[in-house]
C-alpha cells in the first residue's frame, strides 16, 4: 500500500486492484485512461526522484543546440541587444592628436628657459579650433592658439593651458610650465586600428552605441529577439481584468514574468489563463510552435488537478525532468519540442519566478549568444542569522546593502513561497546548501544579483 498525499487515499497495486479515492477528487480532466492507469502515473510522478540544482541546470543548458538566428539593425535599435559580430576599429582614435585643453600649442624646448620670475615671450603665428583641417607647422619662438578638441599641429609638443598664460594680442607671455601633462591626446591612445574593441556576446549598452558611432558603424549585427508565450492555468485565476469573486484570484505570475522576459531580451507575449483543463492546454499547445519558449505557470505539482505535465507529454513533448531539489521551486517541469523549450512553473508567484531566475534566463542568455550567461552572482557579508529547516538547496530573498564599498545581504524573514510581498523589497537570493541549518551574520554567501531584474 503506497500513501498518496494528494489523493489523500492509499492505492494497492499488488494485485487485486482495490484503490480507495478522496470522494471529491475528480477525474473529469483525465483522457480515456482508466482509473488504475491514473492511479498508477500519479504513482510514478509522486515516487520520481528530483534532480540536484546544477543537474538541471546542465540539462537545461546542453539542450541549448544552437543560437538564434542573426538579424542586421540600425544603431538606434540595438540597445540591450546581443552582439553577433566582433567589432574591430577602422582607425585609430583619436584618428589624429589632440588638444584636451584650451590653451596654446607650444613646443617645450621653446620653454626651457621658463620659471616662476622669468615668463617666456612666445608669437601668436596661429589659431585652430576644432574640426580644423590644415595645419601649419609651428615654429620656434611661436605659439598656436588652441581650442578643445583641435588638432595638435605638427612641432608641436604641449599645450599650455589658457589660465597659465597671458595674451597681448600678437604676443603670449607662458606663466606656468605644463609640469607632467602635456595636455596632448595622442593618436591612437584610446583604440588603435584593427583592436577588437568590442567581443561578440557583449550586450550593447549605451557605452558600446556610442563606440559603435564612434567607429563609423551604424548598423550591427545582433541576435534576433526570443519570442516568449506566456500561459497561466488554474481553475481559481480570473483575468485581472474581470470581476473578481470572492473565491478566486488575480493572475500574478502572467505579468510578473512578462515583466522579467522583458529585462531579459525576449519578446514575450502572454496568452492569458487556462483552466485546469487538459483538453484546453493541449489546443493552446498546437498553436504555439513558433515560439522559442513556452512558460505555463500552475497544475505541474501531483495534484488532482495538476494536468500540465500529462498534457505537454501528450502533445508529444520530449521531458527533460520533472522536480528539482530546490527550495522554493521544487516541481518545475522542463520539456522539449524539437528546439522549443517548454517550462512548466509551479503556480506559485515566488517558486515560478524563482525558477525563471533559475533555469529559463539562463537558457535565453544561450540561446541568444551572451558571453556571460545567467543572472551575475556574487559573494556578500550576511547581515543577519538565520534558521533553516535541512533539505533541498534554498534561494532565500534578500536585499542587498552597499556599505562603504563592502556587499552586505539582508535575508528576510518570511520566506514562505506564498509570500509575495517580500519579493518586492528583494534585490538578492542568497543561494543555501541543503545541508546548512543556520548561518550566523558576518558570514559570505552566494548572492544572486537581481538588480538588473526586479
Ligand atoms: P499550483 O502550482 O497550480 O498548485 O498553484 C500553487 C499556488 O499558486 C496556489 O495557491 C495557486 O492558487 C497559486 N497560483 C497559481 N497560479 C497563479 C498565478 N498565475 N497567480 C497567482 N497565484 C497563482
Ligand atoms: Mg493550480
Amino acid at each position: 500500500m503506497y500513501p498518496i498525499n494528494n489523493l489523500q487515499t492509499a492505492v494497492d497495486l499488488s494485485g487485486n486492484k482495490t484503490y480507495f479515492l478522496d470522494p471529491c477528487s475528480s477525474f473529469s480532466n483525465v483522457r480515456n485512461d482508466s482509473k488504475e492507469t491514473f492511479i498508477k502515473h500519479k504513482l510514478e510522478q509522486i515516487q520520481e526522484t528530483m534532480i540536484s540544482f546544477s543537474a538541471a541546470l546542465n540539462i537545461c543548458l546542453k539542450e541549448v543546440n544552437e543560437l538564434i538566428h542573426t538579424e542586421d539593425v540600425p544603431l538606434d535599435q540595438a540597445l540591450g541587444r546581443v552582439l553577433r559580430e566582433d567589432i574591430y576599429s577602422p582607425f585609430d582614435l583619436p584618428p589624429f592628436s589632440k588638444s584636451v585643453m584650451d590653451g596654446y600649442a607650444v613646443n617645450k624646448q621653446d620653454l626651457a628657459n621658463l620659471s616662476d620670475q622669468h615668463p617666456v615671450n612666445l608669437k601668436i603665428c596661429g589659431h585652430i579650433r576644432a574640426g580644423s583641417s590644415v595645419i601649419e607647422s609651428l615654429k620656434h619662438g611661436c605659439a598656436m592658439r588652441i581650442m578643445t578638441g583641435a588638432p595638435i599641429p605638427p612641432g608641436a609638443d604641449a599645450v599650455i593651458k589658457i589660465e597659465d598664460t597671458v595674451s597681448n594680442g600678437d604676443h603670449v607671455q607662458i606663466l606656468r610650465k605644463t609640469g607632467e601633462n602635456d595636455f596632448i591626446i595622442p593618436k591612437g591612445q584610446d583604440i588603435q586600428q584593427g583592436q577588437c574593441v568590442i567581443s561578440k556576446g557583449t550586450v550593447s549598452g549605451p557605452a558600446e552605441l556610442g563606440m559603435l558611432s564612434g567607429l563609423g558603424q551604424m548598423q550591427v549585427s545582433v541576435s534576433q529577439i526570443p519570442k516568449v508565450a506566456i500561459i497561466s492555468t488554474g481553475d481559481e485565476l480570473v483575468s485581472s481584468k474581470d470581476k473578481r469573486e470572492p473565491h478566486q484570484i488575480y493572475d500574478i505570475n502572467g505579468y510578473a514574468l512578462l515583466g522579467m522576459l522583458q529585462k531579459s531580451g525576449a519578446l514575450p507575449k502572454y496568452l492569458g489563463i487556462i483552466k485546469d483543463n487538459e483538453h484546453d492546454l493541449i489546443q493552446a499547445m498546437r498553436l504555439l510552435d513558433n515560439y522559442h519558449i513556452v512558460l505555463i505557470s500552475g497544475g505541474v505539482s501531483i495534484g488532482d488537478y495538476d494536468m500540465v505535465q500529462e498534457a505537454l507529454l501528450t502533445t508529444g513533448i520530449r521531458k527533460l525532468f520533472w522536480k528539482v531539489r530546490i527550495k522554493p521551486g521544487k516541481p518545475i517541469f522542463v520539456g522539449k519540442r524539437n528546439e522549443q523549450f517548454i517550462f512548466g512553473l509551479p503556480g506559485n508567484p515566488v517558486s515560478s519566478l524563482v525558477n525563471f531566475i533559475l533555469f529559463v534566463r539562463p537558457v535565453i542568455d544561450k540561446l541568444i549568444g551572451k558571453k556571460n550567461i545567467g543572472i551575475p552572482t556574487g559573494q556578500a557579508t550576511l547581515l543577519n542569522d538565520v534558521y533553516l529547516s535541512p533539505g533541498r538547496r534554498k534561494f532565500l530573498r534578500g536585499s542587498l546593502q552597499v556599505d562603504d564599498g563592502n556587499v552586505g545581504v539582508y535575508i528576510h524573514e518570511l520566506q514562505q513561497s506564498g509570500i509575495y510581498s517580500t519579493m518586492l523589497q528583494s534585490n538578492a537570493l542568497v543561494e543555501v546548501p541543503g545541508s546548512i541549518q543556520s548561518l550566523q551574520a558576518g558570514k559570505k554567501v552566494k548572492i544572486y544579483d537581481l538588480t538588473s531584474l526586479l
